[in-house]
């Protein structure tokens, strides 16, 4: 369903897994959402120099290249206000803390269902 305060933004998703990248896609297509997408951490940043006016990096972070972690703090050298979410896998409890302490605005735990993430999107948009 489209979503009035997400429609027209631009999100870029950085997933290593093509079924997952597709399926987030296909969430934030339904939604009205600009896409961009990168596949490794390297890409990733290679993509925001690109394009400086995304809105919300949802962010994997096991990538190969470059994680999530090293990713983030080359982005945040180029841009220190763009928002930048993790998705961390279920079980990593140990992650939360690392993933806020280095520099993540939030977090987004797979797998990920759609309401949850519209609304992750939606209340960091507001911030
Ligand atoms: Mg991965």
């Amino acid at each position: 369903m489209e979503n009035e305060f997400l429609k027209g933004r631009k999100i870029l998703i950085v997933e290593d897994d093509l079924s997952s990248r597709l399926y987030l896609n296909k969430i934030l297509e339904k939604a009205g959402v600009i896409i961009l997408n990168a596949g490794d951490g390297q890409e990733a940043v290679n993509v925001v120099l690109n394009n400086p006016d995304i809105d919300i990096i949802l962010m994997d972070i096991q990538l190969p290249v470059l994680d999530g972690y090293s990713a983030l703090s080359k982005i945040r050298e180029a841009n220190k206000d763009i928002i930048v979410i993790a998705q961390t896998a279920y079980g990593l409890l140990g992650d939360k803390e690392k993933i806020i302490n280095s520099g993540f605005d939030d977090y987004v735990i797979k797998p990920i269902l759609s309401q949850n993430l519209i609304e992750k999107l939606v209340t960091n948009l507001k911030r």
